[in-house]
């Protein structure tokens, strides 16, 4: 082993937590021996093997951060300073202060990642330009995602049950639906939330200024936008994502509903054909099939929601068909046309010729982020999966003081992740010492009826990292709150480590699941045993109750147990 000791002048630190940060970085290099970084000397002593790195490796670990610089190597003894390193970092962090950018940060962008990154940026006291254009302010989710679908599968839901109630001795009404109405309603909630949560919330925020236009990158610090440039420090990327349109003979030339048109139809579909076998299309077909339209699902794959272990998709197929929506699986669509006032795929389904007939079709085959036209190829912004934008832990693009935030990072496409990133991002940009992003424990829910809700791995996936694991699956026929409620779709299945007897993952299907899911996560991420979630007292006749007793379950057979018996 060959050791070399390097000490290192480093700018842009103003902290400790920033020596601790360089600190970390450093360390994830190979060969580092001894790393001691000092905010207050402004100095970093590295102490490296140099068979495993490099003096220029350390140094590009540290300019990597974005926000800290090497600007001297200094040679002990000696006072020589190498000049193969940035000298004029320095001046050039004056420069930046000094320098008369008309904003902090230009958000492009004017969906849930924006208005967080806003907000908290805001609270920073720093000055914000948000520019929005496409959707209406508020974005994907409140416009044309989570709003309006929750609550059109809220009302399809009490549609279903009240014409196919749980208990014999309902007498089901044989209630039906004002669809313009319901179509109307939503519409008007929509415009509520989108007026409280988003509008209201920074319209009279000194610090942020909105502009509706679309706005272009022009260099690493300038956005174009209805003609007129502006500067800033910062930049956020938080233009999310929209549906990918597969590329299927004449699918352009028939009038295909997405997610942007679909909560608008005036009219029940008489026959949806749904492309596509993921949440939005799951959630989508089932909702609309209550409501009274013939369904069909059309999935490439051979089985729905194909990342999810059989049991979990196989169970939900089964309700869905009981239903009465039609599921094919293994699709190729060879060409779409309209006949007759009809739409007419040309399929394969498992090699055998198909003709599906319709009067729509709703196209949900995977989404794709909103990135062209932006400016990014011509300043090298790197991509990510095609249409996405690459990040790294701290949401920095390849150009450091360019951020991304939300669905157009093409990580986490949910509204609650977009969220989080945008505010993150934010932190990163402006707070003392940036902080990674962490998805360690991430709970989702796919909203069919029963619900799907997952945390952490799965068996498939616990087999894959080589964990040795144990799952226990209570089904909700054998969960009394279920039972009581003649509702015993579904099941609870959790998954532990042996090694430490720690939950990793659980899976749900169930009416209503998600709201067990919290408790789970809460165990996974504070590291709890099953014997500490088993022995805490979950009330009788919750459905809570499934989560201990499939705890219970690792190691006994409940189905052997008395009431609330451990
Ligand atoms: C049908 C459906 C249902 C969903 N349901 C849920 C759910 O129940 N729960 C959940 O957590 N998530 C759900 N999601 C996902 C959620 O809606 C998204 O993850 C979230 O809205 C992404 O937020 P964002 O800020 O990244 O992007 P967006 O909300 O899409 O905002 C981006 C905004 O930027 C604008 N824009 C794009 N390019 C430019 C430009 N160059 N200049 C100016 N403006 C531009 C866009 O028009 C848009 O207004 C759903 C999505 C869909 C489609």
């Amino acid at each position: 082993m060959a050791v070399e000791t390097i000490k290192l002048e480093i700018a842009g630190m103003t902290c400790d937590d920033c020596a601790k940060t360089v600190i970390n970085e450093v360390d994830k290099l190979d060969g580092i021996i001894f790393n001691d970084v000092s905010y207050p000397k402004k100095t970093g002593e590295f102490q490296i093997d140099t068979d495993k790195t490099s003096s220029s490796d350390v140094i590009n670990a540290i300019n990597s951060t974005g926000h800290y610089k090497v600007v001297n190597e200094i040679v002990e003894n000696a006072n020589i300073i190498t000049d193969t390193i940035d000298v004029n970092y320095e001046d050039e962090i004056k420069e930046k202060q000094n320098n008369n950018f008309d904003y902090d940060l230009i958000i492009i962008g004017g969906g849930s990642a924006a208005f967080s990154a806003a907000i908290k940026a805001s609270e920073l006291e720093k000055k914000v330009l948000m520019f929005n254009e496409g959707l209406p302010i508020g974005g994907t989710c409140v416009n044309v995602g989570c709003v309006p679908s929750k609550t059109l599968i809220r009302a399809a839901e009490q549609l279903h049950t009240a014409n196919h109630p749980n208990f014999i001795g309902i007498i089901s009404g044989g209630s039906t639906i004002d669809f313009r109405e319901i179509i109307r309603k939503k519409t008007e909630l929509v415009g509520d939330l989108r007026e409280a949560k988003y509008i209201d919330v920074l319209k009279d925020d000194p610090n942020v200024t909105i502009v509706k236009a679309r706005a272009t990158l022009i260099d690493k610090t300038i956005v174009e936008a209805d003609g007129k440039n502006y500067s800033a420090e910062n930049i956020l990327l938080a233009t999310g994502s929209s549906t990918f349109i597969p590329d299927i003979p004449g699918l352009s030339e028939v009038n295909f509903l997405i997610n942007d048109t679909l909560y608008e139809v005036e009219k029940l579909p008489e026959h949806l054909i749904v492309i596509g076998g993921r949440y939005i299309a799951l959630e989508n077909a089932q909702m609309f099939a209550r409501l009274g339209s013939k369904v069909t699902i059309l999935q490439r794959s051979f089985r729905i929601i194909p990342d999810e272990t059989t049991d979990v998709t196989e169970s939900l197929k089964g309700f869905l068909e009981e239903e009465g929506i039609e599921i094919k699986t293994g699709v190729k669509i060879k060409s779409v046309e309209n006949r007759n006032g009809s739409v007419i795929v040309n399929a394969s389904v498992k090699d055998e010729d198909e003709v599906i007939e319709g009067s729509h079709i709703f196209v949900a085959t995977g989404r794709k982020g909103n990135t062209s036209g932006m400016g990014l190829e011509n300043l090298g912004v790197e991509p990510h999966k095609d249409s996405f934008i690459k990040t790294n832990e701290f949401l920095q693009t390849n150009i450091p003081n360019i951020y991304s935030a939300g669905d157009v990072t093409g990580e986490y496409l949910f509204v609650y992740s977009a969220a989080y990133e945008g505010s993150l991002a934010v932190n990163n940009m402006f707070g003392e010492a940036k902080v990674s992003k962490d998805y360690s424990v991430f709970p989702w829910v796919i909203f069919t009826d029963p619900q799907v809700a997952g945390v952490g791995m799965d068996e498939d996936q616990a087999y894959k990292a080589k964990i040795n694991y144990d799952i226990s699956t209570i089904q909700l026929k054998d969960i009394p709150r279920s039972i009581a409620a003649r509702n015993t779709k579904g099941f609870i299945k959790l998954i532990r480590n042996k090694d430490n007897n720690k939950l990793i993952g659980a899976r749900i299907l169930a009416s209503e699941g998600s709201e067990l899911l919290m408790e789970i996560s809460l165990a996974i991420k504070f590291g709890l045993t099953v014997t500490e979630l088993k022995d805490m007292f979950h009330p009788y006749l919750t459905l809570s109750e499934g989560v201990k007793l499939a705890a219970i379950g690792f190691d006994k057979d409940v189905k052997k147990l008395s009431c609330c018996a451990v």
